[in-house]
């Protein structure tokens, strides 16, 4: 279902870290406004960070230098997540608020 082999996802990774999008973003790959961002710290400045579009299925899952104005929330439980995002795209609406909010912040 995911596919995870197109770099062109990463994308989103540029667009958040200057802070450009909100979520839902217009997906690098198939240009619907369907991508989603989710990350979280685990030590000092890094982190692991989720990229995935609802509406194509690519994804990408790394350890990433988290941005300092970042703050991990407390809804996701990370013992669920995966490589694959099929934990966080049932989540997504509440991911994108809060992301959305940081960003805003
Ligand atoms: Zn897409």
């Amino acid at each position: 279902m995911w596919k995870d082999d197109n770099d062109d996802i990463e994308k989103l990774w540029h667009r958040f870290i200057i802070k450009s999008d909100r979520y839902p973003c217009i997906c690098p790959v198939c240009g619907n406004i369907s991508a989603h961002i989710y990350l979280h710290r685990y030590k000092e400045s890094k982190g692991s960070v989720w990229m995935w579009c609802s509406k194509c299925k690519n994804c990408s899952h790394g350890t990433m230098i988290i941005p300092n104005w970042w703050n991990d929330d407390n809804f996701i439980d990370l013992d669920k997540t995966a490589s694959h995002p099929d934990y966080l795209e049932n989540k997504k609406i509440l991911i994108d608020n809060y992301v959305n909010k940081i960003l805003d912040n």
